[in-house]
């Protein structure tokens, strides 16, 4: 499988090389050549499989440059990380199935692609003879992910900002308790604005870039799409007619993987895609509206995005594979922060996606409905998702919620909602005994920069 940009500058690289890349060279995003069509008889042979089996199946279609026994160690390696049999369960909860994604190292989603990505660079830094210092900020769950899913492993080391005494309790424990020697948390004096604005510079910075092979671990990069595909096949697979799976939504990065996984096997009815008041990708299904609006902070903060990163992969489709419209679109948003869709294109959108938003009120709501319905806590992100899925059911269409978070990293929300805080898993009680290592640097470009030049790998 050979990869290329959807703004049409980069064609014909390896997936090892699009993994390396990151974000594209042209600007663009990675994608694969061409979306394979899995046929009929392999879907039946893949309802068998276990979950790390059905990743290296729906892997190597995609990363056919990797010889498969290392594929295969690398997704045994990252997923024997997480604490459930089944990595990903799915419980039938009310009208609707939850997919568990929490069961992870740091107890969100997020951890399902960055545990398989550290793994991946890992193994492609040392085929490759190179080291990299990873650097990026955070408001707490992608940071405390991705250092779960980078520490102990050779040739690299992690930089993570992320604002002093400004993330949630656990966030921070779970960042900081990490104290394998790779591993630098950099608390800095200000805001997680001033968190990005610094690495932003950093990476302005060319030179420096370069001299300390800086690399990032966002949601653009193609490894983390594909990790994610597998747990949407997974999860269609568990049924005998076509699903519906809502995703509570940000960057659109999680979302995308499912309309991979829709166009691979046409056991997806339909994705449901949910937001909080940051409804930016809700305006654009409903009304052909995505203009870029205010960040509003909610108690879904990891769903607080006005500009969805992995959008302009899905405006790849939705343009018919035409790169040059891609490239055209991307330049008029950056100038004017917006894009007007015609109606025909928000109907060929709408036959991929149904799509609806909640407030706070609504969301609090719905943790307090289904706790007094069923006894479950749902996590706020989760509750999202599931308000909206709850307006969308139809008979004879199992509709599946993804759960990006485990309810105890938000306790609380979960109290505001049920009057308690939820169960606090064991792995988080741990946390507040264990050794803790940060470094508080004021929220200053060149300090930043002294430390890294100290502390990188060479
Ligand atoms: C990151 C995150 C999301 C949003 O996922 P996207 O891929 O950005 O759409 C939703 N819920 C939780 C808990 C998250 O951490």
């Amino acid at each position: 499988m050979k990869y290329i940009s959807t703004r049409g500058g980069v064609s014909g690289i390896s997936f090892s090389d699009a993994v390396m890349m990151g974000l594209a060279t042209d600007g663009g995003l990675l994608l694969p050549q061409e979306i394979p069509e899995v046929p009929q008889e392999k879907l039946k042979a893949w309802k068998d499989l276990p979950y790390k089996g059905l990743a290296l199946e729906v892997m190597r279609l995609f990363a056919s440059d990797i010889p498969e026994e290392d594929l295969e160690r690398l997704i045994e390696k990252s997923y024997s990380t997480f604490t459930h049999p089944e990595i990903v369960p799915l419980v039938k909860v009310d009208r609707v199935y939850i997919m568990e994604l929490f069961h992870g190292p740091t107890l969100a989603f997020k951890d399902v692609a960055l545990q398989f990505l550290g793994n991946l660079f890992e193994y492609l830094l040392s085929k490759r003879n190179k080291t990299m210092n990873i650097l990026g900020a955070t408001s707490g769950d992608t940071g405390s992910a991705a250092i779960h899913g980078v520490k102990g492993r050779k040739n690299m080391t992690i930089f993570i900002l992320h604002p002093h005494k400004r993330v949630s309790p656990i966030q921070e424990l779970q960042m900081t308790t990490v104290t394998d020697p790779n591993v630098f948390n950099l608390s800095i004096e200000g805001t997680f604005d001033d968190c990005q604005a610094i690495v932003k510079t950093i990476f302005n910075d060319l030179e420096f870039k370069e001299r300390y092979r800086l690399g990032a671990v966002n949601s653009i990069n193609w490894a983390r799409v594909l990790a994610q595909v597998v747990y949407y096949v997974w999860a269609a697979l568990k049924f005998d007619r076509p699903v519906r799976i809502c995703v509570p939504t940000g960057n659109f990065g999680n979302i995308f993987a499912g309309y991979i996984a829709k166009k691979m096997t046409g056991l997806i009815e339909r994705l449901i895609l949910a937001t909080n008041e940051n409804d930016i990708l809700y305006r654009f299904l409903s009304r052909g509206d995505y203009s870029v609006g205010k960040v509003v902070p909610t108690i879904s903060p990891s769903m607080d995005i006005q500009v969805a990163s992995n959008f302009e992969r899905y405006l790849y489709y939705l343009y018919d594979e035409d790169p040059k419209k891609v490239k055209e679109a991307m330049e008029e948003f950056s100038k004017s922060k917006a894009l007007k869709f015609s109606a025909e294109e928000v109907e060929k959108a709408q036959k991929d996606f149904l799509t609806g938003s909640a407030t706070q009120e609504e969301t609090l709501k719905t943790i307090k409905e289904i706790y007094e319905r069923t006894g479950y806590i749902l996590d706020p992100h989760t509750a999202v998702g599931v308000k909206v899925a709850l307006e969308h059911l139809e008979e004879k269409i199992p509709v599946i919620c993804l759960a990006t978070a485990h309810p105890a990293k938000f306790p609380d929300a979960v109290k505001k909602a049920i009057g308690k805080e939820p169960p606090i898993p064991k792995t988080i009680k741990d946390l507040f005994n264990k050794e803790r290592r940060f470094s508080v640097l004021p929220a200053d470009t060149e300090r930043v920069k002294e430390f890294i030049a100290k502390h990188a790998i060479s």
